[in-house]
């Protein structure tokens, strides 16, 4: 499938973001307006609140988007997914009737503020990628040490905090956390000297699930998917990880893209796993391709410095899919709702221009990676860090939009009051 072309002013550039074929899911307001349901298309954000509050939009169960996030819309089911962007993608085709009508609905995107796409119910996080696991393996437990045992077997996560998940463009304050080098006797309390990104997607579970479910069964149930940064305190997490996994090492924030891209723009870069070096057990098999031919870049931009890429990589060298994640996270009966977040793990590649973090980057910081004009082995104050994906496709381009933050300095004394 081909470009779907629109009436709206740069929608159908072949590098344009948002095209018809898009249609992403943000919530966006105005100068002193409330927060409303959006769609990004071309150079604008349609006001799909407005559209349906007019009648212009009608969806099963509605209104689904008279509340300020979109999980209506996600519990209500793959049916009425494939209606909105049926619907809203007649009235803004080219020679659609009804341009008139909708063109009043269209913002300038220039003009508005991004808030939380959806509520967030609860945040998981994976470590699914086989070259993060193999790198951070060798750095902190030894190459022969590297891969945990069960890696090849299970995608491993942790239960993080959906409290901790912000919107692009908010500001990550550098944690303080409890550290203990391999030469100090004793542990001390500090300013993390090694924070760091993660390069992620998050899926987003649409449709709750009670009780186990298969892989094609978990793949019915994502609604979408976000970029997403896990920030990680390096320091703070050597020396808690053991033996419950990372806690507060990864609880000062993390960021998602503002838009979540629905799974039906996606279909077209559908791509399997790589192959198994050891069968999966049965429940945990893909029954069809699951992952997807995702560009993804990192950039890290100096206060008043200029911007360097410092990684590319694609979601394609995952090695365990969303899906297969989501159907091990149910496999003890765990309850999934709408709003779940699900963290891919860090997205590496095989070479060391396409590893997903810092600490590979760095190789634990021994050696600093060049950027315009320095050097860099963590993330230092005033840094800017933004991830940014995209997929091609014939003729037309799906963007995520910019998943940002700006790591401003730790606090003088965290416990002033
Ligand atoms: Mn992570």
């Amino acid at each position: 499938m081909g470009l779907i072309r629109s009436w709206v002013q740069g929608a159908n550039a072949v590098d344009a973001p948002f095209p018809l074929n898009n249609l992403p899911c943000g919530v966006f307001s105005t100068d002193g307006e409330e927060p409303r349901c959006g769609m990004a298309i071309g150079d604008f954000v349609l006001d799909v609140t407005g559209l349906e509050e007019e009648g212009l939009l009608s969806l099963e169960g509605g209104p689904l988007l008279d509340v300020p996030f979109w999980n209506e819309v996600m519990a209500a089911g793959p049916d009425v997914w494939a209606a909105l962007r049926a619907q809203v993608t007649a009235v803004l085709a080219e020679g659609a009737a009804e341009r008139g009508a909708v063109e009043r609905f269209l913002v300038p995107r220039s003009e508005v503020a991004l808030h939380m796409p959806f509520l967030v119910a609860e945040y998981t996080d994976f470590y699914a990628g086989r070259h993060h696991a193999t790198n951070v393996g060798t750095m902190f437990r030894g190459a022969e040490n590297a891969l945990p045992p069960n890696w090849l077997h299970i995608p491993i996560g942790y239960n993080g905090r959906a409290s901790s998940v912000v919107v692009s463009g908010t500001e990550v304050r550098r944690p303080w956390g409890q550290v203990k080098g391999p030469d100090h006797a004793v542990p001390s309390f500090q300013p993390s000297r090694r924070f760091d990104i993660e390069l992620e997607m998050g899926a987003v579970v649409g449709m709750p699930s009670d009780g186990p479910v298969t892989v094609a069964e978990a793949d019915a149930m994502i609604f979408g998917y976000v970029l997403l940064n896990d920030w990680s305190a390096r320091d703070i997490q050597a020396w808690e990880y053991q033996p419950l996994g990372p806690f507060q090492a990864k609880a000062t924030a993390t960021t998602i893209s503002p838009w979540v891209v629905m799974k039906a723009a996606l279909e077209p870069f559908r791509v399997a796993t790589p192959p198994r070096e050891v069968p999966l057990l049965p429940h945990l098999q893909e029954p069809g391709p699951m992952l997807y031919d995702i560009a993804l870049e990192v950039a890290l931009q100096p206060d008043g410095g200029v911007e360097t890429v410092i990684a590319r990589t694609n979601y394609a060298e995952m090695y365990y899919s969303a899906p297969q994640q989501l159907a091990h996270h149910t496999t003890s009966g765990c309850p999934m709702n709408t709003g779940d977040l699900l963290g891919s793990g860090t997205i590496s590649g095989p070479t060391k221009e396409s590893r997903g973090s810092l600490l590979e980057l760095s190789w634990g910081g021994k050696e600093p990676i060049a950027i315009t004009g320095g050097t860099r082995s963590f993330i230092e104050d005033n840094d800017t860090l933004t991830l940014r994906g995209w997929c091609r496709g014939a003729g037309y381009t799906i963007g995520f939009g910019d998943c940002v933050g700006k790591v401003i300095p730790a606090l003088a004394d965290p416990y002033a009051r």
